[in-house]
């Protein structure tokens, strides 16, 4: 028999499909990340099934037991506190055993933070890297970060309010100032909130812990020439020519060959000084 990987709901009791219900009505075994959690999930629902833990620490000892259930025809689904099982959650270590044991897992679509947080974002949806949680220690995430310098996607982070302040600092001082920035929090719930900005100004926002539950989205390496500013390095050559007689039409296209900047941006700010 399969193995159900059931998504479940990231906050919205709503946010379950009709398959995801019938799958877990029909399952003979539910095994959850946490079983209290989920027993108020199907209590809402009015399904009774057995349940048993499968968490992080357990997976691994779990998984002889579920391989000799499934082959002996039993329907087991497995379930996440929210969201896609197996995503920054268990449940990879079983999809392995189980496809390794010829048991085909069937994925039971629905809710995903990352997801949901990358459509309303206004970042590019065509290109993206799902990063997790970052790592706690700042030098690993300082390095962790820079190795992402140059990817062209955007970048999703999942991370808790108490870290945020410094992965967004570590964000703006790592990857650039003018990085476009998403933080997405509580998504499908009462106080769903898109906060949008650079990076450097999303450091400032978030200098205190806010919150929530929380998905990071960082622009890209390409986001960034178009939404870069003028710096007063910048500012300073701008001035610099002009003061040595070159035209404000000519140091502003100088200027943008130099820089990346949009030209335009560097003729209005040539006429301001
Ligand atoms: N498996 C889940 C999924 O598919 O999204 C993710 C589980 S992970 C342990 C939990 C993290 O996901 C949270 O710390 C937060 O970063 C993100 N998350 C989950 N629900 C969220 C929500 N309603 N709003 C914003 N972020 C959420």
């Amino acid at each position: 028999m399969p193995l159900y990987l059931v998504f479940t709901p990231i906050g919205n009791l709503e946010d379950i499909t009709l398959r995801a219900l019938r799958v877990l009505r029909e399952a003979d075994l539910i095994a959850a990340e946490d079983t209290r959690h989920t027993g108020k999930l199907l209590a809402h629902y009015d399904i009774q099934r057995p349940l048993i833990s499968l968490h992080e620490h357990n997976e691994a000892a779990r998984i002889p037991d579920l391989l000799a259930r499934l082959d002996a025809g039993e329907r087991i689904a497995l379930v996440s506190d929210a969201g896609a099982p197996a995503i920054s959650d268990p449940g990879y270590q079983l999809v392995r055993a189980a496809i390794e044991a010829g048991h085909q897992p069937i994925p039971i679509p629905g809710p995903s933070a990352l997801l949901a947080a990358l459509v309303a974002s206004g970042l590019p949806t065509d290109r993206f890297l799902f990063l997790g949680f970052p790592p706690r220690k700042a030098k690993l995430r300082g390095d962790w970060l820079a190795e992402l310098r140059d990817e062209p996607g955007v970048l999703i982070f999942y991370e808790s309010p108490r870290r945020l302040p410094a992965l967004l600092a570590d964000v703006a001082q790592t990857l650039g100032p003018n990085r476009p920035v998403v933080v997405a929090r509580e998504l499908t719930k009462l106080h769903e909130s898109f906060w949008r900005g650079r990076a450097e100004e999303a450091a400032r926002a978030f200098a205190e812990p806010p919150k929530g539950e929380i998905v990071v989205l960082v622009g890209g390496v390409r986001e960034q020439a178009e939404e870069q500013t003028i710096t007063p390095e910048v500012e300073e050559a701008l001035a610099g020519l002009l003061a040595g007689g070159m035209g404000v039409n000519q140091a502003a296209r100088l200027l943008a060959e130099i820089t990346g900047l949009p030209r335009r941006e560097l003729y209005q700010r040539a006429l301001a000084l």
